[in-house]
């Protein structure tokens, strides 16, 4: 028997038969990625093989079929595991916003990293338009051209007005998209901008900016009435890049990937003190965001810090 799986609770996981019908499912044994032990073996996307578990009329996933793609961040908890946060995902949605809560310098570049070795392509949405300020339209403004700029979709909404949500509706029409983003950055209210009949619970201010996340705990994949799926994913806290080397932060940011062939140590270059680097003559000349290049070094900091104490 074959399914997708569409939730994900940690040690079940509810799986979509080739009939419809759900079931929930355990999993036997330990999957690694990447020689590094995974929290989660399988993910919401994943297409399962099972079979019945005698009795209970629950099912047991015995494998997992070969992955078109994943996303995978180090888990939040136990740093030296890797936390797998969906599969077989035609694109990434990631919403923030600029102001309430506060856009985190480094964030968006954190998240475009963890998608980039799969080449998903990403839409970013900053909500909450209705809140903005002049100087937070500006701040947008600079984002807008930056990312747009480097290929990925920008869309400005607010799940409050209405603002953007059919232009977000026909880019996920019909796709199986991952939706993350920081807690209460109005993930969920747009979802019940999208399609009311989610009825996702919406968290109150306080909840947020307090203990932390309170909505989304697990994944789950939602079916789109118009056509598509969606994948709803926990609130986002923090990225850490425990499985990238170095060399594979510089390849992952894709205009530094672009300008390294013109570096003297080529694709070896990490651009920060090497002579002769693409990379940093561009960003000389302005050609390269300098937020773009001080968030990576921040990056490559912190893997060369988390490697060194091990
Ligand atoms: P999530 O944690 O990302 O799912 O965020 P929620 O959808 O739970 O929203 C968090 C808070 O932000 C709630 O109080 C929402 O009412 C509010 N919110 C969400 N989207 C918007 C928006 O576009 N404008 C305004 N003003 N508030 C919003
Ligand atoms: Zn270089």
């Amino acid at each position: 028997m074959q399914g997708i799986v569409i939730k994900s609770t940690g040690s079940w996981y509810q799986v979509r038969l080739e009939d419809g019908k759900v079931l929930d499912c355990r999993v036997v044994g330990k999957l690694r990625l990447n020689d590094l032990p995974l929290t989660n073996p399988i993910a919401v996307g994943d297409e399962v093989s099972l079979e019945m578990e005698n009795e209970t009329g629950n099912g047991l996933i015995k494998g997992v079929l070969p992955r078109k793609n994943y996303v995978v961040r180090q888990s939040p908890h136990r740093k030296h595991e890797l936390h797998l946060l969906a599969s077989n995902i035609d694109q990434a949605l990631l919403v923030t916003t600029i102001t309430n809560p506060r856009l985190k310098p480094g964030f968006i570049d954190r998240f475009l990293l963890m998608v980039e070795p799969y080449e998903i392509p990403t839409i970013i949405v900053f909500n909450k338009a209705d809140l903005y300020e002049d100087a937070d339209f500006e701040v947008f403004a600079y984002m807008e051209d930056l990312y747009q700029g480097l290929g990925y979709t920008v869309i400005l909404a607010s799940a409050k007005t209405g603002d953007g949500v059919e232009e977000l509706k026909a880019l996920l029409k019909d796709k199986v998209t991952m939706l993350s983003g920081q807690s209460g950055v109005g993930k969920s209210s747009l979802l019940n901008q999208i399609q009311a009949s989610l009825d996702l619970r919406v968290g109150d201010i306080s909840e947020y900016s307090g203990k932390g996340q309170h909505t989304t705990t697990f994944a789950e994949m939602h079916p789109l009435d118009f056509g598509g799926q969606i994948i709803d994913t926990p609130g986002i806290k923090t990225l850490g890049f425990i499985h990238l080397e170095p060399n594979q932060i510089a390849h992952n940011f894709r205009e530094f990937f672009a300008l390294s062939s013109q570096c003297r140590f080529g694709g070896a270059c990490l651009h920060r003190n090497e002579p002769n680097c693409a990379v940093k003559a561009a960003l000389e000349k302005e050609e390269i965001s300098p937020l773009r290049y001080e968030n990576y070094l921040y990056i490559l900091q912190e893997i060369e810090d988390l490697n060194h104490w091990e």
